[in-house]
């Protein structure tokens, strides 16, 4: 049966900031073909869901929304619904068939197949590519920034990951690792900056292992970040995320060389105990890890470092945890992302080894972990009390209007008196009262 030919289309996206970013990309290639974006989702012909598979929490998300649009169809029967994503590529045909709903699924590397993909959905047949690329970095796209405050973007420098940590469902989710060609990625943010942006977040999975062979000489992460850091003194510069065993102290001494570098990293550890990190595949030890925060702490003045930690991964003793607390107080992060393990199919983990950590005990140490890094969050932040900080302005507070809210160069949010300064000026701010989330300050 044809369907009537869509014309607006929404983009729903869950998880990581690279999900944000390929939505950007889908929102290109769609405008490209004639599609408008819709300014909501009751006003559109076709909606996409971005979907992430990271924990099986994430994907049960998804699923409950589905049933929404189950009964959004209801109303209206020619709405389009498509799966992209991570969760698209895990569970292929076998979604399209349980849902019975879905139009079209497309995986992370089709996004230049979806106008066609559509024709086929609007056709009556079933839409679905899944297909992997080992070359595909849609590096020519210029993507349409959603949802933007104007002020800060991603730019996805490589897509994919090998690392295969054994947790992981990314390299099943999202393919081999391929770096996009740096003269690309600076095209991109010397255009941001001339429209106006004033904060760019280099993205990747493990951005330290970027590598392009570009005009007969290999460009490498420190290279490429000095490279955008050049584009304008005013461009502030981020990425994520790093990898503990390959992050160098030739990025650490790019990053001290550049003021517009920010002095914040995200250095996602796991565990603090060796046997856990062992089986977790990640390939370094809690004492190398603890030297890389050395090396940061030395080289970099005032650098802040957030970390990933997961719980109750298999065979995780008391021991270990007590392991993990304790690195957390020597490493002295500023934040830190926390999750409960959830065992992914198809990973190493899921085929060898027993998700034995009962939910209460991986609850308990969770919250243990949650409680000792708000203190650390507090510590961190009672010691900027007095500090001028240069702030990079993204607009109004939402809790008065008579304030604005931005960050420093640590990714730290302040919220400070309106002098009138408008997104995307540099405002100097006075830190003068610490919760251990946020930063309270006068301007100087
Ligand atoms: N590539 C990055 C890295 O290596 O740190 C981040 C990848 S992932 C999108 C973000 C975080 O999700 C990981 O650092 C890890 O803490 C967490 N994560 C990944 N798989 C998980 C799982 N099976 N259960 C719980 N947390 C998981
Ligand atoms: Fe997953 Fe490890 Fe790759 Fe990060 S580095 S995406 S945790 S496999």
């Amino acid at each position: 049966m044809n369907r009537k030919r869509p014309h607006t289309f929404f983009i729903e996206t869950y998880g990581c900031q690279m999900n944000f970013s390929d939505s950007e990309i889908v929102a290109s290639i769609l405008t490209e073909d004639g599609f408008v974006p819709a300014t909501d989702l009751f006003s559109a012909d076709i909606v996409l869901l971005n979907t992430c598979s990271i924990r099986e929490h994430a994907e049960d998300r998804i699923r409950k929304r589905l049933h929404y649009f189950r009964s959004l169809r209801k109303k209206k029967p020619d709405l389009m619904i498509g799966l992209l994503g991570c969760m698209a590529e895990r569970t292929k045909l076998a979604l399209l068939e349980e849902e019975q709903l879905l139009d079209l699924i497309a995986g992370p590397d089709s996004y230049r197949h979806l106008p066609g993909l559509l024709e086929q959905a609007v056709s009556g047949h079933r839409a679905i590519d899944t297909m992997l690329s080992s070359d595909e970095t849609y590096a020519d796209i210029n993507p349409v920034r959603l949802d933007s405050n104007g002020v800060s973007a991603f730019i996805s420098i490589m897509r994919g990951c090998e690392n295969f940590c054994s947790y992981c469902v990314v390299p099943y989710a999202r393919g081999q690792e391929r770096s996009r060609d740096a003269a690309s990625i600076l095209k991109e943010a010397k255009d941001l900056f001339i429209q106006g942006y004033r904060e760019i977040t280099l993205l990747g999975q493990n951005v330290n292992s970027y590598a392009r062979d570009d005009t007969n000489s290999v460009i490498r992460f420190p290279g490429l970040l000095e490279q955008a850091a050049r584009l304008d003194p005013r461009l502030r510069v981020r990425f994520a995320t790093s990898h503990p065993r390959d992050i160098s102290i030739e990025l650490l001494e790019t990053i001290a060389r550049y003021p517009n570098i920010c002095k914040s990293i995200h250095l996602p550890v796991q565990s603090g105990s060796n046997p856990v990190l062992d089986k977790m595949n990640r390939k370094y030890t809690r004492e190398e890890y603890l030297e890389k925060i050395r090396a940061i702490r030395n080289i970099i003045g005032n650098c802040a470092i957030s970390t990933d930690i997961i719980t109750g991964f298999c065979d995780e003793t008391e021991e270990d945890h007590l392991q993990t607390l304790d690195l957390m107080r020597e490493a002295a992060f500023d934040y830190a992302f926390t999750f409960k393990y959830s065992e992914r199919p198809q990973t190493l983990a899921a085929e060898k080894y027993k998700d034995n950590v009962p939910p209460d005990t991986k609850e308990r140490r969770l919250n243990e972990i949650i409680s000792l890094q708000h203190k650390l969050s507090m510590q961190s932040n009672q010691k900027d009390l007095g500090q001028v900080f240069e702030v990079l302005v993204e607009g109004v507070s939402r809790r008065s209007d008579k304030h604005l809210f931005g960050r420093n160069s640590q990714n730290k949010v302040l919220v400070f008196p309106d002098m009138g300064q408008k997104a995307g000026d540099y405002a100097e701010v006075r830190a003068i009262r610490a919760t251990s989330a946020t930063l309270i300050g006068e301007s100087v």
